[in-house]
């Protein structure tokens, strides 16, 4: 890492360089990259930190994980790399499953993600993804899902989600959680609670919160799922976006006429 901590981007980069290490041990695809340069950019307009709806949705979804029969975690190239030992602590709070599953999938970097989650303290037989037995109803790779796993899930968090699985998730009547910087994304709109914060924020904050609701009794924690809104939590990330730039630039939106 070149950059000095004392960079204003510091954080960011230090981001950047760990998923150019993930593209280069394989874990990451280089699509990835791409996605996470379309979250950079929500994460700067937010002020690169977590706002008040994000935490209030952390705290839905980790009473939701908690509350669920089969909750599974669904994990991508980006998530690996970024936050594997967030991830797999998670699921320890939780009692969730882990399971890889690829837009862009090739069985080498399923094996990479594997051995990388296994390294980072999972054992073998915790973790789902290698060998699909199920589909969900979509035409690509990431229709692929273990029958015990996914498909068989009453609750699934899928951060940094394309929007047509989410769709497809939600359909068979699952819970979704995502995580997804992006307000406006088709993702965030289908999810049951999307959290719109960066990966690496959520996922600690989640464990912390899953942690504060342990012992709960599941009606209490459907109370605490159940009473988010989404949509007003989207409005609220629009609203913090708009309140953080206000001000900023000599051109106000709606004062522009027409040449
Ligand atoms: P959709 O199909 O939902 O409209 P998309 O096509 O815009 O999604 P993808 O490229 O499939 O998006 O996935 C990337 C998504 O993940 C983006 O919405 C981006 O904002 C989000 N994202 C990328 N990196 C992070 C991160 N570190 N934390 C949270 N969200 C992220």
């Amino acid at each position: 890492m070149t950059a000095p901590e004392s960079h204003p981007r510091y954080q960011s980069l230090l981001i950047r360089e760990r998923l150019v290490a993930g593209v280069r041990a394989g874990i990451t695809s280089q699509e990835g990259l791409i996605a996470h340069g379309r979250g950079e950019a929500f994460d700067y307009l937010l002020g690169e930190r977590t706002i008040g709806s994000a935490i209030r949705a952390s705290r839905a979804a980790a009473a939701l994980l908690l509350a669920a029969k089969r909750p599974v975690l669904s994990v991508n190239g980006n998530v690996a790399a970024l936050v594997p030992d967030e991830i797999i602590e998670l699921s320890r709070v939780t009692g969730a499953q882990i399971e890889i599953n690829l837009f862009y999938r090739t069985e080498n970097r399923v094996r990479a993600i594997a051995d990388h989650l296994r390294a980072h303290g999972t054992s073998a037989h915790e973790i789902l993804g290698e060998h699909p037995d199920a589909s969900l109803p979509l035409d690509h790779a990431r229709s692929q899902v273990c029958a015990d796993g996914i498909h068989a899930a009453d609750a699934v968090l899928v951060p940094l989600e394309d929007g047509d699985r989410c769709q497809a998730l939600a359909s068979m009547g699952k819970s979704v959680i995502t995580i997804d910087l992006n307000p406006l994304s088709r993702t965030a709109e289908a999810a049951t609670i999307t959290i719109v914060d960066n990966v690496v924020r959520a996922i600690p904050n989640m464990i912390r919160l899953a942690r504060q609701m342990e012992g709960l009794p599941e009606d209490k924690l459907n109370e605490i799922a159940l009473q988010h809104d989404n949509k007003e939590a989207l409005q609220d990330a629009i609203r913090e976006i708009v309140s953080q730039w206000k001000g900023q630039g000599e051109v106000e939106i709606g004062e522009t006429e027409a040449p």
